[in-house]
């Protein structure tokens, strides 16, 4: 895990895993079905580090011989927030390591000729106030759908809220501070720029294309 200096609330997880299983992603001749399955994989291990300080309580349980003190998470409830389409991708794979977690969705496309996010669909569970937020979308590109996101969940009363992507571009990143600077991002990771039609260069195309075949 790197948290860098460039930028302050960036965690790039450098896993080895996660950093082997990003380059298959990148490959252009990886199909559908093993990109899906990629997307899952990495989201679960994204979440598995973003996670690293939930809050514990110590329980007490009886195993089989005897009575044994053990750790429980507390605290607040976890919400997984994809940002349709592409964000559905990641849902799974952090289910199974917090299968309790509710799931709200946010709709968003983004304005091919503005690169703008464009707003068509809100629903998260009503108790905000009681839990903590990891919105979810494969690519951190222009930022425009993240900041739009997340002023959405902070409007209905959020207030801890991490960002989970796969590949980030440095302005997305960079917009994404500027506008939230109370988030954490966590990426897998970093590229280097944006190209002209808001695509990450090196990246790795069109995620919600290549999830769903669209292409
Ligand atoms: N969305 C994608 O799916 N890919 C990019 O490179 C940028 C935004």
């Amino acid at each position: 895990m790197n948290t860098t200096r460039r930028f302050r609330k960036l965690t790039v997880v450098e896993h080895p895993l996660v950093r082997h299983k990003v380059t298959m992603l990148r490959d252009r001749r990886t199909p559908k079905k093993i990109f899906k399955e990629l997307v899952d994989e990495i989201a679960m291990l994204m979440a598995y580090e973003a996670t690293a300080d939930l809050p514990l309580e110590e329980i007490e349980v009886q195993t089989p011989l005897e009575q044994a003190s053990g750790w429980q998470v507390s605290g607040k409830k976890l919400t997984l927030v994809p940002i349709l389409r592409a964000g559905l991708g990641m849902v799974e794979g952090i289910l199974r390591l917090v299968p309790s977690a509710r799931v709200g969705h946010i709709g968003l496309y983004r304005d091919h000729d503005t690169l703008e996010p464009v707003d068509y669909y809100f629903k998260v569970p009503a108790d905000v106030v009681e839990r903590d937020f990891l919105v979810l979308d494969p690519m951190l590109a222009t930022g425009g759908s993240a900041v739009s996101a997340i002023t959405s969940l902070k409007r209905v009363g959020a207030v801890r809220i991490r960002f989970l992507c796969l590949v980030a571009a440095p302005e997305g990143v960079r917009r994404l501070e500027d506008a939230h600077p109370d988030v954490p991002v966590y990426c897998a990771a970093l590229d280097r720029e944006l190209n002209e039609h808001g695509y990450i260069l090196p990246g790795l195309g069109d995620a919600g294309d290549r999830l769903f075949g669209t292409r």
